[in-house]
């Protein structure tokens, strides 16, 4: 699992980081302070790109960023950079930060450089498919081709896995019932639109909380289906 560290003090700018993360199939430790930061990386000598903020409480970004090269030289660091603070930029290259990104960033940017780092720091042998997709409460292996919600195996067939893959690898995008179909039965088969909805309905029941009331396979009327909200 390629493991990141996100340190960053407010709390909605860090759960969106996290949350675009995980999407791109990241494992996050999270931390509010630099010190936080510093023993999150002690206890997790696996996390091999730290996401550091500067503006904090306690010691700032760029003390951490220097310790953190004092601890380990192979960990990747991106500072967070302010849009207005130039100088954060230069300053942080100075202290041993191999990247910035700066505020506001978009999903695509940050994960795009966090992808680009991980492969330079070598910490990433399986960059192009992760053998695990998180997106809490599951977890997906595509190795072993298993599930799991909080922890605990969910039996699927082969063809809820398939569809509960192509979901996972596009959270919250409207797939039609067609997509559906031509991904997990093959563009060759020649069935029923309504195999899809056959499905769907089998998988709700082992996944949703309450299959009446969905809310990790939503409906998108008149189309498809999407993954999440
Ligand atoms: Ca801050």
């Amino acid at each position: 699992m390629r493991k990141v560290l996100v340190l960053e003090d407010e709390e909605n700018i860090r759960s969106f980081v996290v949350i675009n993360l995980k999407r791109a199939g990241y494992q996050t430790v999270e931390a509010g302070t630099g010190e936080e930061a510093l023993e999150a990386v002690r206890d997790n000598p696996d996390i091999k790109v730290a996401l550091l903020d500067i503006m904090l409480p306690g010691i700032d970004g760029f003390e951490v960023c220097r310790r953190l090269r004092a601890m380990d030289n192979r960990i990747g660091i991106i500072m967070l950079t302010a849009r207005t603070q130039e100088m954060d930029k230069v300053t942080g290259l100075m202290t041993g930060a191999d990247d910035y990104v700066t505020k506001p960033f978009s999903p695509a940017e940050l994960t795009a450089r966090v992808d680009a780092l991980y492969r330079r720091t070598g910490g990433d042998e399986a960059a192009v498919s992760p053998d695990e997709i998180s997106d809490p409460p599951f977890l997906l292996n595509t190795r072993n081709r298993t599930l799991e919600k909080n922890g605990q195996r969910v039996k699927l067939t082969q063809v809820e896995y398939s569809i509960v893959k192509l979901f996972m690898e596009n959270p919250g995008k409207a797939l039609s019932r067609e997509e559906i179909l031509d991904t997990v039965w093959g563009k060759d088969y020649f069935g029923e639109l309504k195999i899809v909805d056959v499905n769907i309905r089998r998988l709700r029941i082992k996944i949703e909380d309450n299959a009446q009331k969905p809310t990790f396979v939503n409906t998108v009327w008149g189309y498809g289906y999407k993954w999440g909200s």
